[in-house]
């Protein structure tokens, strides 16, 4: 397949805002894709190589590519930087660059074409190359490519190859492209999730499809080894009212405040999974070490979460104190003897064998009781199982006496089955923020900002903040954030936002306010508000609950926590701002 059929979808879709013709253009795209390499072009498409719990990943330094360029297109270095200002896009420089050397040469041999096979083959060798001399053979690599492209081409082969390349193709709307081309009905719509979120690798599942259909879909099964998308939990504003919705008795688990581990055990091996199921293996040798040994069985997966301990009083430690190991690679063993980690496991999702998920919790539980043994390092969630409301009260408040966040109530009833990346009332949530301030905190996407003014001159006044639509898969403005961050954060936040900022808003994004920058709709962080309110400025749930109105967040302030384990799409969405101030409302009257 030409590498020009893939560029020449990219430009459009890139030219386009509305999503309805993004998924056209990529429903075309995958038309006419041979079923052989349709997952290659689906990883492509968004700018990977392989799904991202493989962990195999391009982004070749900027200085490198601004190499190859030069050397392809005979101008010197300082001139492709010059391109790359002028720009504010090395993908768009690559192409300058490439035009001026048509036009600089009396003949071009075009008889090589660029394919999809070459490109992809590669970007694998540049991911893979290390050790001594991998710069140069890194660069070779792409110089090869670039020789053989057409300006257009190496507009998106170095966008791609610095890890840049942002469709701005969300999952979702690629399962939608795949149900277009393949099905169209939304029967496969359905059946292509559930493969999804079993198994969340697309470029698997596009394959699949394309060469079996929807049988190969629903012959998709969990797989030791890939993670699975987690069960979220729904959230309700008192301890009453989430015993009634679970039909007056349940299960009260303790919710730890650690970060959420998806453990594969299997018979040699053991992988971890994050909660954006991303391998965090080398970073948790200790939970690898503890898990394998307290499961006495052959193979499992299990739920769960991580939670630092205090080495002298074995209290469970704030999480910010677990996040100072992601993206380590080096001192790991240091931090792991000052700062061990307890996993607290809540869940079984495959067991010897045995696809877990679609048994009722308090199957899996026993399951768990069986063959998980408290070994200190790995412990089963502590939890009851009560319908008597002044026995639950009491329980959460040892929960958070304990040093939790609050509880989990977990339906115990034949319908409990382990719901992979549903968030609904199987699972309901009660933090002990829910009794000060807003319900809880929520998580939301930075969209754009406003700049400083007095103080705050030379950096950002405020962020513009946005909740996610998932139905319409658009990011829709809920506050302006100011607050909450300390002097070093506010000096930092243009730095920390320069290499995803644009000039207009992302086709994603839906705003009224005019912001003076605008962002990749990529980073979420923490917020707590006073209270929800209507509001005529902001986007989201628009006319959901009045016409011409929106929803916004009062009083927003940043709780210092980045989350950086969340995708834009994990965001609190702007079904959940409704049902918040619904929640509120109903409070206010009682
Ligand atoms: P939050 O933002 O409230 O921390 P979240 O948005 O990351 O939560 P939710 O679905 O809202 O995810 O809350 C569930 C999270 O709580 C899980 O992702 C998990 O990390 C954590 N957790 C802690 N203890 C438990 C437990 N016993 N059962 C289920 N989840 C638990």
């Amino acid at each position: 397949m030409l590498y020009s059929v893939v560029a020449e979808t990219y430009e459009k879709i890139e030219n386009t805002s509305k999503r309805l013709e993004m998924t056209d253009h990529l429903v075309a795209l995958l038309k006419s894709t041979p079923p052989d390499i349709i997952d290659k072009v689906i990883y492509l498409t968004q700018g990977k190589l392989y799904p991202d719990y493989v962990g195999i990943e391009l982004g070749l330094a900027d200085k490198m590519a601004i190499r190859a360029i030069s050397r392809v297109s005979g101008l010197s270095e300082k001139e492709v930087e010059a391109l790359l200002h002028r720009h504010g896009d090395l993908g768009t420089a690559a192409e300058a660059a490439l035009n001026n050397k048509r036009q600089m040469s009396l003949f071009t041999f075009e008889s090589e074409k660029l394919t999809v096979e070459k490109v992809y083959g590669n970007f694998e060798k540049i991911a893979r190359a290390t050790g001594a001399g991998s710069q140069d053979r890194k660069i070779n690599l792409l110089i090869e490519l670039l020789n053989i492209a057409t300006p257009l081409e190496a507009r998106y082969i170095v966008r791609t190859v610095v890890g840049k390349l942002r469709l701005g193709m969300a999952d979702m709307t690629i399962l939608d492209a795949l149900s277009i081309a393949f099905g169209g009905d939304k029967e496969m719509r359905k059946e292509v999730e559930r493969a999804y979120n079993v198994h969340p690798d697309l470029g698997y599942i596009a394959k699949k499809l394309a060469e079996e259909g929807i049988n190969g879909i629903k012959s998709i099964k969990l797989t030791l080894g890939v993670p699975i998308r987690a069960m979220l939990a729904e959230r309700l504003p008192s301890l009453e009212e989430i015993l009634e919705k679970m039909g007056g008795e349940a299960a009260f688990e303790y919710k730890y405040d650690g970060m959420r581990i998806q453990a594969h055990v299997g018979k040699n091996k053991t992988l971890l999974y994050s909660r954006r199921l991303e391998n965090v293996t080398s970073q948790f040798p200790d939970i690898v070490e503890a898990i394998s040994h307290a499961f006495e069985g052959e193979e499992g997966i299990f739920d769960g979460e991580a939670v630092p301990v205090d080495i002298n009083t074995g209290e469970l430690l704030p999480f910010q104190m677990v996040s100072h190991r992601r993206g380590r690679k080096y001192g790991i063993e240091r931090i792991m003897e000052e700062i061990p980690v307890v996993l607290f496991v809540f869940d079984v999702l495959y067991l010897n064998g045995k696809d877990m998920t679609q048994v009722p919790y308090p199957e899996r539980r026993t399951a768990l009781e069986k063959w998980i043994k408290d070994t200190g390092n790995v412990r089963l969630a502590h939890r009851i199982v009560s319908g008597d409301i002044d026995e639950i009260k009491k329980f959460f408040n040892r929960a958070i006496e304990d040093g939790c966040e609050g509880v989990v109530a977990k339906n115990i009833g034949e319908e409990s089955i382990y719901r992979a990346g549903a968030r609904e009332f199987l699972w309901i949530k009660y933090k002990k923020d829910y009794r000060a301030e807003l319900a809880d905190t929520i998580d939301l996407v930075v969209v754009g900002a406003f700049a400083g003014k007095g103080r705050r001159k030379g950096t950002y006044g405020a962020l513009l903040m946005a909740a996610y639509n998932p139905d319409a898969d658009r990011f829709e403005t809920v506050c302006k954030l100011g607050s909450g961050f300390t002097d070093e954060q506010l000096a930092a936040l243009p730095r920390m936002f320069e290499d995803i900022k644009r000039d207009t808003p992302h086709p994603r994004v839906w705003s009224e306010l005019k912001a003076d920058y605008w962002f990749e709709p990529v980073k979420v962080l923490e917020i707590i508000g006073a209270e929800i309110t209507l509001s005529p400025t902001h986007t989201c749930a628009r006319d959901v609950l009045e016409k011409g109105a929106g929803l916004a967040v009062r009083f927003p302030r940043f709780t210092g926590r980045w989350r950086d384990d969340k995708k834009p799409e994990d965001a609190t969405t702007t079904h959940e701002i409704v049902e918040m101030y619904q929640a509120q409302i109903k409070n206010v009257k009682k």
